[in-house]
């Protein structure tokens, strides 16, 4: 049996903050991720100035690709705004693997199946034993479903859907654009160009709500892709794939003995834009912090707003959940 102080359950963004922070101060740390790194994960790779603040990541010195985007492109109904935000994207494909790196914690390929409580900590698949456990595995986290799903269940009302697709594709349009509630849509499409020559296109909307109405997201994926055909992005093709994830809820309880949950496995991404990079990557320092200083693990400071909470972000979230109580 493989022994950790601390075995983290996800290697990506809240995995791997978490990860940086105890390795910095000495722990014995093992991450387990069922995938080898680097990985395909569905997202178009939008991160702000408070991410690379809380990475203390300095755009120079990032080998990846990375553009910024001094304002964006927004299309409601027709109309169209630009908004002066900086704002910035990558490749998940290369940010989660060069952070995972950057965090020095050992990784092993392994798709967790099985966790029990015993007096001394966890056993994991009856293969590894810890004293802490952080839950990093995303929407189908491990740690959630064995420990926290009782006690934190998910609201399906605050489930998003996606499609998305991100290809190779030489982009004139340097600008990220965003269409909101476009024929019906809960949610919105978007088009994030990367550094040289890579373009993520997708579409988010609240599960739910579209299933009430009985629209189907690919019907939306058509007309959006058809769309960017005729003027963004001529002759591309997509082959496009989906995932799910958790607007931000209650989230009553976050730690349960020494086992704690972070980024989408606690159902963290903000109301307003369905972000959950930011959320991940607090959440997952935050659950660090409190094993290495034995504090509180609290969300107080993990936003569930990506506009600053004022009406922007309450008008969007409303629009979005009409309204669901937080
Ligand atoms: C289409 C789409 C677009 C998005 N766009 C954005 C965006 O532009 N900006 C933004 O901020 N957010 C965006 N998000 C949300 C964002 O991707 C997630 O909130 C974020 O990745 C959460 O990070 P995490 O570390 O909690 O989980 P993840 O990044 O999902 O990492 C979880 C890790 O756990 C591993 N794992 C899962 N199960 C197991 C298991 N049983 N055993 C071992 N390992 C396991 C997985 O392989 C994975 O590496 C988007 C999401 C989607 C679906």
């Amino acid at each position: 049996m493989r022994t950790c102080d601390v075995l983290i359950v996800g290697g990506g963004p809240a995995g791997s903050a978490a990860a940086r922070e105890l390795v910095a101060r000495g722990v014995d740390v093992l991450i387990l991720d069922k995938e080898s790194f680097p990985r395909l994960k569905l997202c178009a790779g939008w991160i702000t100035p408070e991410v690379l603040r809380d990475l203390e990541l300095d755009p120079k010195a990032y080998p990846h690709r990375f553009l910024t985007f001094e304002r964006l492109h927004i299309h409601v109904k027709g109309l169209g705004f630009r908004v002066g935000s900086v704002q910035h994207s990558i490749r998940r494909f290369e940010f989660d693997s060069w952070l995972l790196q950057r965090s020095g914690a050992p990784v092993v390929q392994h798709t967790v199946r099985n966790i029990r409580a015993d007096s001394a900590g966890y056993v994991v698949d009856d293969e590894f034993r810890c004293r802490y456990l952080i839950g990093a595995g995303g929407t189908r986290c491990p740690v959630y479903r064995a420990l926290f799903r009782e006690v934190n269940p998910r609201v399906t009302e605050l489930q998003t859907v996606t499609l998305e697709h991100e290809i190779e594709y030489d982009w004139k349009d340097p600008t990220c654009h965003l269409w909101f509630f476009e024929k019906g849509l809960p949610g919105y499409s978007w088009y994030v160009p990367k550094q040289n020559g890579w373009l993520n296109i997708g579409i988010g909307g609240m599960a739910e709500r579209m299933k009430a109405s009985g629209d189907d997201i690919k019907r939306h994926w058509s007309r959006f892709a058809a769309m960017l055909d005729r003027t963004l992005a001529p002759g591309a093709h997509y082959e496009p794939t989906g995932y799910s994830y958790f607007l931000r809820g209650r989230v009553d309880v976050v730690r349960r003995d020494n086992a704690f949950i972070t980024g989408d496995a606690a159902g963290l991404a903000t109301r307003d834009m369905a972000e959950g990079i930011g959320p991940a990557i607090r959440s997952g320092v935050r659950a660090a912090q409190s094993i290495l200083d034995g504090k509180p693990y609290r969300l107080d400071d993990v936003t569930g707003a990506s506009l600053g909470g004022g009406w922007v972000s309450r008008g969007l979230d409303w629009a979005m959940t009409r309204g669901l109580a937080a």
